[in-house]
């Protein structure tokens, strides 16, 4: 090795020892007389002195170091001289004094400063993102990336897991996304797809008897980037046979548990992880991933609503639509010019209107007057009915009921976003915990108005649930059941997962309701179909996302700053420059030709 010690791991034991260092000039000061350098490596800086009376040569040399340049420097650990000690720094009760330093390369001056305050524009980083990894907290992101992978690793060969590669280069693997395609050479006018998700290769190797099969899978999706989504994304893809759905989300509790314990132990989770239907999920929270850190609940007060004069909500309920909301606690007492900031707010996310109801007043609500009771937003309500309104809600005096009417989707929609921008407001969500939850019972499809037919709501190998198989022939297809299940914490989706068909004639049905013609289920599927019917197990599994889970473990809100070369939002490598052109010759091999 070029160094005989890691710059940040040098403390006062070393006093006296004889070291060579090497790594990037960090800072370099002059201070009259005495030249003082941070040197940095992976594990942190050091303070070097190069004083011109004890050797003239390295001071000489030190006058002219810049930063980014790499140095090797020998030298000897000395204590700091009181006074000059750095609490800040691990290493800051001691310094080396250079004996001898060798420029070993230079650099240019950075675009930005390598420091954790450079407040560099992202795109200036992603363009230097080997600059830009320099610095300590993106090095430390990448390390906690490294335990994640490292637990997951361990945690499921201990249970007798076995890893298994499946190919990148495959044939469209529908998870609802576009697939990216890479054409043929040898065959023009084919093409391989990139695997959106290995489902029907992991499903094919529960048909091969592995029984327990995990992978650290790289998954393609060609979507249009909505908010801190990357076209390719990191999964633990997971699959097991002769297992049921409390099996699944047992083995994701325990290795969720164990995971934060053992990489991020300051964080606090809630075990066991609830579990609520997705039907409780929406009713309760609107949400199928609703933050759990803090409760909100929402009531469905349609029927009180549709009793009242006023016409937002008799219209509503009367056409079928919904008066839902939630109590702010503690928020009677919010002037008219907050309530008004809420109003504004409902209306920017597509909400129609935001009524409130304030209760000021008494300690108890049998005591109000009308005075105590401040409607507004069009509210004109006799006082009695309000409450009734606030004992079905469980509101007190001092608190304000929101609600929102409309059709269930939207209101369910807005109201979900308002709650999470109350918690906000009132600093309801404990910063240090992780509220893990699990969500099941998914509706086995959900209805595209659009293109006017069924999807599904998790993929098409998702089982119905039990009971819910004879549905399928019935009229309403939105009542069907199925056996997806979601992890959800902090209000993000975390896992996605369920136990699979796994007979060729449900398979087929499910297909065809997707709108599948005979020949495109044989084309797309028909690996999987024909597998089905050599003795396929039942089987299910898991997939949960790496690059969000480390996102919130590390503390950040975007998962490019846990993914070493991040695209843009807008699918952009500014590093490399892709996507970009190619040269012609490569088109004509590929009998490929551009139009326009
Ligand atoms: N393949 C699924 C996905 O990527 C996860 C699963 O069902 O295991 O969402």
């Amino acid at each position: 090795m070029l160094k005989s010690a890691d710059c940040g791991s040098l403390r006062e034991a070393d006093v006296d020892t004889h070291q060579v260092l090497a790594g990037w000039i960090d800072r370099r000061r002059d201070h009259g007389g005495i030249i003082f350098v941070d040197l940095r490596d992976r594990s942190g800086l050091v303070q070097v002195v190069f004083n011109p009376a004890l050797s003239p040569s390295a001071y000489k040399l030190a006058e002219g170091l810049r930063p980014e340049w790499v140095v090797q420097i020998k030298g000897q650990v000395q204590r700091r001289p009181p006074d000059t000690e750095n609490p800040l720094m691990p290493t800051g009760t001691i310094e080396v004094v250079a004996d001898e330093v060798e420029v070993q390369n230079q650099s240019l001056t950075p675009p930005f400063y390598i420091d954790e305050n450079s407040g560099a524009d992202e795109a200036l980083r992603l363009r230097y993102r080997y600059l830009d990894l320099r610095r300590p907290s993106m090095l430390r992101n990448l390390r906690l990336r490294h335990n994640v992978v490292k637990y997951i690793r361990d945690f499921l060969s201990e249970r007798d897991f076995i890893e298994i590669e499946t190919p990148i280069l495959i044939k469209s693997t529908p998870e609802g996304a576009r697939d990216f395609l890479v054409p043929s050479r040898r065959q023009p006018g084919n093409f391989y797809a990139l695997p959106q998700s290995p489902q029907q290769l992991k499903q094919l190797l529960m048909v091969s008897g592995v029984e327990r099969y995990f992978q650290i899978a790289r998954c393609f999706r060609d979507e249009d980037m909505r908010a801190d989504r990357q076209p390719e994304f990191t999964q633990l893809d997971l699959e097991m046979s002769f297992v049921q759905e409390a099996d699944i989300l047992e083995l994701t509790e325990e290795l969720y548990t164990g995971l934060i314990a053992s990489v991020s132990p300051g964080k606090r989770i809630l075990t066991p992880f609830p579990r609520l239907s997705y039907d409780e999920a929406i009713d309760r929270y609107g949400s199928d991933k609703p933050d759990l850190r803090f409760d909100l609940p929402m009531t469905d007060v349609s029927e009180l609503a549709g009793e009242t004069e006023f016409r937002v909500f008799t219209a509503t309920v009367s056409s079928g639509g919904i008066v839902k909301g939630f109590v702010a606690p503690g928020c009677g007492s919010f002037p008219q010019s907050e309530m008004r900031q809420l109003e504004d707010y409902a209306k920017e996310i597509g909400a129609a209107g935001l009524a409130h109801v304030r209760i000021r007043g008494s300690s108890e609500l049998n005591g109000l007057t009308d005075e105590d009771v401040v409607l507004s937003s069009g509210l004109r309500m006799p006082l009695e009915w309000s409450i009734r309104l606030a004992s079905k809600m469980g509101a007190k005096p001092g608190d304000a009921i929101l609600l929102m009417a409309g059709k269930a989707n939207g209101v369910n929609q807005w109201l979900s976003a308002l709650r999470t921008h109350m918690s906000e407001r009132l600093g309801l969500a404990d910063e240090n915990l992780l509220a893990f939850g699990f969500v099941t019972e998914f509706p086995l499809f959900e209805w595209n108005g659009d293109g006017n037919r069924w999807d599904s709501s998790h993929h098409p190998f998702t089982a119905p649930a039990d009971g819910n198989e004879h549905l399928l022939d019935g009229p309403d297809l939105g009542n069907v059941k199925s056996k997806a299940y979601d992890l959800v914490c902090n209000g993000s989706e975390l896992a996605s997962g369920s136990i699979r068909i796994h007979n060729r004639g449900l398979q087929e049905k499910v297909f065809q309701i997707l709108g599948y013609s005979r020949e495109e289920t044989e084309a797309r599927f028909g690996q999987l179909l024909e597998a089905f019917e050599y003795g396929a197990p039942p089987h299910g599994g898991i997939a949960p996302g790496i690059d969000r889970l480390v996102a919130i473990l590390a503390g950040t809100t975007s998962i490019r700053d846990v993914i070493a070369f991040p695209k843009t939002q807008s699918g952009n490598d500014l590093l490399f420059g892709s996507p970009a052109p190619v040269d012609q010759h490569q088109l004509k091999d590929l009998s490929l030709r551009i139009e326009g």
